[in-house]
């Protein structure tokens, strides 16, 4: 059996963390960084590239290079239709209204779980590296706001990477698990994560090893990016005023300008004033354009009042529905690299009147209270209860189009309800049930989750029939409804596959895509290995030959290049087989060639006593012939 591994699944950044030795450990990926930038890209050959070096060449890569995929996973069209904007690369419409990534360079479309499988299969590759061991399973990280969409599709993201989920959790249970870990005494604890591109608040009671969700509240369309893009917006207009030109016409000058905002803003943290200095820019008739601008603290933050503002709404929120006052918190934990912003770190203070703690690193704490939740549920760690809540209201559709609620926000998962509904007319029959995930009281402004037909209700009058419907929470946060018709008995029940999601068959062809990636890239690999060691091999028996002048003589000499001249070639196509089988052939002749040279220095040692300068070192000599003086 594989190794269970902890992941939280950022929006900008993933981290996989692993129990060993009863201690959760951060892993160190391929790149020898403990953080993968959550980047996804495409070379012009469909090569693909994940993590770092994705983020690297997104400046000149723009339109075939996905970052921030977590903002659309579990998402219907209608609901991105702003964010479109934003991205570099195109969202387009898929079946039943999913967005999916237009990526040119494969001259296909990517679900936003796919995408986010990409970046799961690297971290399970690191994971491998790291630990020597297949890595089969996962609890996966996300915000404690995702909707039953976003949450499913996050579990199929990890089924496509070859990941058994065993369970989806919320990130800021996750940091307090991480925090909380040692103990004792019972403590009220907000978790405040603000991140790349998500917020969430979380009250909790945590005492020994009990972690009780009591609330929680947030905003899935909130963080990081969210500043950066002010910033950006910002410099637009500045540069618009100054040259006249509308830089938002040029995908590359906007990446450009998002990569120096973050920056800007990231260094605004530590400092009042910073530059942003983005020669060529762009260019017109006249000539090329610079972008040269000083931004101070106050302005960064006056351009980003609103943000802050919208940070307060689920504060208070979590707070009203845990029932407390922000003074009654004992503990503030901040997560998410956005928290590291002073203007955040003062909201905080100011609203619960406490310096917040920091002591496990604010962007490692979730993989490592992941990493605890798969320690748990392996039976390594001990003596830990996680109760965690539903973060929005469920219900159903009723008459009039009225949201009717069967679990209420914050309940305690899991958790099973049910309530009976009868028909609105005659001989109805049958009844649509529609889903729904929200607060607001009528269906239509709430997320549909999907829609089921209960059919075969004999002819009855109305309000006769007895219809209950079920709502049945696992442990994931995901949910299963069923409708019975109590007279008949008859059935129907679905997990929710919410609009944003796959069906069975889309999903079982991408883990055979990812699956097939993994061979793909593997068989890759090798050949790419073959080739190096077939180009070291050439070039170290031309350096032999050259070097062996006339101790070689004409028909070896002529054997070998013919050889060198056969490998050569077949390094210029891509069969493996036949690079290893001219290899074979070239290391033969070397090996001769070898023979002869060390004969050649053996009967000149033995004639001069002389001291050999060769060496040989395996099969290919590397000889240096001159005589000692
Ligand atoms: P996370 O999703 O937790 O990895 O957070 C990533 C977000 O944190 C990105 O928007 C980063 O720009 C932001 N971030 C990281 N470090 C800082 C910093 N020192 N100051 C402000 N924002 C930061």
């Amino acid at each position: 059996m594989g190794k269970t591994v902890g992941i939280d699944l950022g929006t900008t950044n993933s981290v996989v963390a692993v129990m060993e030795g009863g201690e959760p450990v951060v892993i160190t990926t391929a790149e020898g960084t403990r953080t993968v930038p959550s980047v996804v890209g495409f070379k012009s050959n469909g090569d693909r590239l994940v993590g770092v070096i994705a983020k690297r060449q997104a400046v000149v890569n723009p339109e075939n290079t996905i970052s921030s995929i977590k903002r659309f996973m579990g998402h219907s069209l209608g609901e991105v239709k702003d964010e479109a904007s934003r991205v570099s690369y195109k969202i387009v419409p898929g079946k039943n209204n999913t967005v999916a990534a237009s990526v040119p360079a494969l001259g296909k479309e990517l679900s936003p779980e796919e995408v986010s499988a990409m970046i799961l299969q690297k971290l399970k590759a690191d994971a491998e590296a790291y630990l020597g061991t297949t890595v089969d399973s996962a609890v996966i990280t996300v915000p404690a706001y995702f909707n039953d969409a976003q949450r499913t599709a996050t579990k199929n993201a990890g089924e496509i990477a070859g990941l058994n989920v065993l369970r989806i959790i919320n990130e800021p249970t996750a940091a307090a698990l991480a925090y909380g870990l040692d103990k004792k005494a019972n403590e009220t604890i907000l978790v405040f994560d603000l991140g790349g591109g998500t917020f969430d608040v979380s009250v909790l009671d945590v005492g020994e090893g009990v972690f009780e969700v009591k609330a929680t509240a947030g905003d899935s369309h909130l963080g990081g990016d969210d500043y950066d893009n002010k910033i950006v917006e910002w410099l637009v207009s500045e540069f618009k005023k100054d040259q006249g030109i509308d830089l938002n016409q040029d995908r590359a000058a906007v990446q450009r300008l998002r990569d120096a905002a973050e920056k800007a803003k990231v260094e605004l943290s530590g400092q009042a004033t910073t530059n942003i200095n983005l020669p060529y820019i762009t260019a017109d008739a006249t000539g090329p354009k610079h972008l040269d601008i000083t931004v101070s603290r106050a302005k960064f933050e006056e351009l980003t009042a609103d943000l802050m503002e919208r940070v307060k709404v689920p504060f208070f929120r979590a707070l009203e529905d845990a029932k407390l006052k922000p003074t009654e918190v004992d503990e503030v934990i901040l997560v998410g690299g956005s928290t590291r912003m002073p203007q955040v770190q003062d909201l905080v203070k100011q609203l619960t009147g406490k310096e917040p703690n920091r002591s496990v690193n604010p962007d490692e704490v979730v993989a490592v209270g992941a990493a605890i939740q798969a320690g748990v549920l392996g039976g390594e760690v001990k003596n830990i209860v996680l109760l965690d809540v539903t973060p929005l209201s469920l219900g159903v559709e009723t008459q009039g189009g009225i949201f009717d609620k069967i679990i209420d926000r914050n309940t305690t998962i899991p958790t099973k309800k049910s309530r009976t509904y009868t028909t609105a007319v005659d001989n109805q029959p049958e009844v649509e049930i529609n889903v729904l995930q929200g607060e607001r009281p009528m269906a239509k402004d709430n997320k549909s989750l999907g829609r089921f037909h209960l059919q075969g209700i004999p002819p009855m009058p109305a309000r006769m029939p007895q219809i209950e419907v079920t709502f049945d929470i696992d442990a994931n946060g995901i949910l299963n409804v069923v409708a019975q018709e109590k007279g008949t008995g008859s059935k129907q029940s679905i997990t929710i596959t919410g609009s944003g999601n796959l069906n069975r068959d889309d999903i079982e062809r991408m883990i055979r895509d990812a699956e097939m990636n993994a061979e793909n890239d593997r068989k890759e690999h090798e050949l790419r290995e073959a080739k190096n060691d077939a180009e070291k091999l050439t070039y170290s028996t031309e350096k032999t030959l050259r070097e062996a002048g006339d101790k070689v003589d004409e028909a070896t000499r002529q054997r070998a290049t013919e050889k060198i001249e056969a490998v050569r070639k077949a390094v210029n196509g891509d069969d493996i087989d036949e690079i290893k089988a001219t290899m074979a052939q070239l290391e033969t002749e070397s090996h001769a060639i070898s023979e002869i040279l060390y004969k050649h220095v053996s009967e000149q040692a033995d004639a001069s006593e002389g001291k050999p300068g060769a060496s040989n070192d395996g099969d290919v000599i590397d000889a240096d012939f001159k005589e000692e003086k």
